[in-house]
């Protein structure tokens, strides 16, 4: 999800929300972009699949229980208050400890590459977290996190590691499909969404999303969220009419890792 949220410190404590002719406008460009675009597509994707199927048939409950002790032991009040983003340095620390090398870089070509994760099996003599630093730091916690899931998948759970893991903005609805993946994405939805978070702002009934709701972050569960991502991260998504398929692709992360948080509620009360 790169670049175009509003930074920290730059905007915090204003209103940066885009006036009325703008939502307009950004309703109308999603709904002419839905059958189009990548991200159109996707919107819809995260809207409609059974996150809670895909937790009930890909997340092991024993995994998912040693993958959040094992995030405790690194963040203290894992699942108990949201995982700020640090900086680098402390990422880099957390590899020292847990003997992976870490690659943390700005790239700005290509698709929207958050990061990815190469363990021993690939051949290298140290596992290695890459992340892109081209995007906004709650974005680069959130695919440190997903990496780290990654290593501890390998290290402590036995995951296999012969491929390398790439993570893009545009995957969100495979990363639904795949166990490995849903685990480490589970446990961002989970750095965000500390338990008692979680019930507060999910135990809102969604209804049926809908796509113009969902455009601009409305109806009772994704107001909320909207609230929680400005009051703990500063993380406001401002549209952007230069570049509208990264504002959709941004869109859809956030209701992708709400969803997911609200699905391992439900299913396993976690
Ligand atoms: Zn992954």
């Amino acid at each position: 999800m790169r670049g175009r949220a509003s930074t920290p410190g730059r905007g915090r404590g204003k209103v940066r929300g885009p006036g009325p002719g703008i939502i307009s406008e950004r309703r109308r460009r999603l709904h002419g972009a839905k059958p189009r675009t990548r991200a159109g597509s996707n919107l819809a994707r995260v809207l409609t699949a059974d996150y809670a199927k895909a937790v009930r048939e890909r997340a092991d409950f024993d995994e998912v229980t040693a993958l959040l002790r094992e995030f405790r032991g690194i963040f203290k009040g894992f699942n108990r208050q949201p995982v700020a983003y640090m900086p680098i340095k402390a990422y880099a620390e957390i590899g020292q400890k847990l003997d992976f090398s870490l690659n943390a870089a700005t790239y700005r070509n290509g698709p929207a590459l958050r990061g990815f994760y190469a363990g021993r099996q690939t051949g290298l003599k140290r596992p290695l977290i890459y992340i892109n630093t081209a995007h906004h730091p709650v974005v680069v916690g959130s695919s440190f996190i997903h990496e780290l899931s990654h290593h501890l998948s390998a290290t402590v759970l036995g995951a296999s590691t012969r491929h390398a893991h790439f993570l893009f903005d545009a995957d969100y609805p495979r990363q639904l499909t795949v166990s490995g993946e849903l685990l480490a994405d589970l446990m961002v939805s989970v750095a965000g969404y500390p338990r008692g978070l979680a019930r507060q702002i999910f135990a809102a009934d969604w209804g049926h999303l809908e796509i113009r709701d969902a455009a601009d972050l409305q109806g009772p569960a994704l107001a909320e969220v909207k609230r929680h991502l400005a009051r703990a991260y500063a993380f406001r998504l401002a549209f952007d009419h230069e570049n509208t398929e990264q504002y959709f692709e941004y869109l859809v992360g956030i209701i992708h890792y709400a969803r997911l948080r609200q699905a391992l509620l439900s299913e396993y009360d976690l």
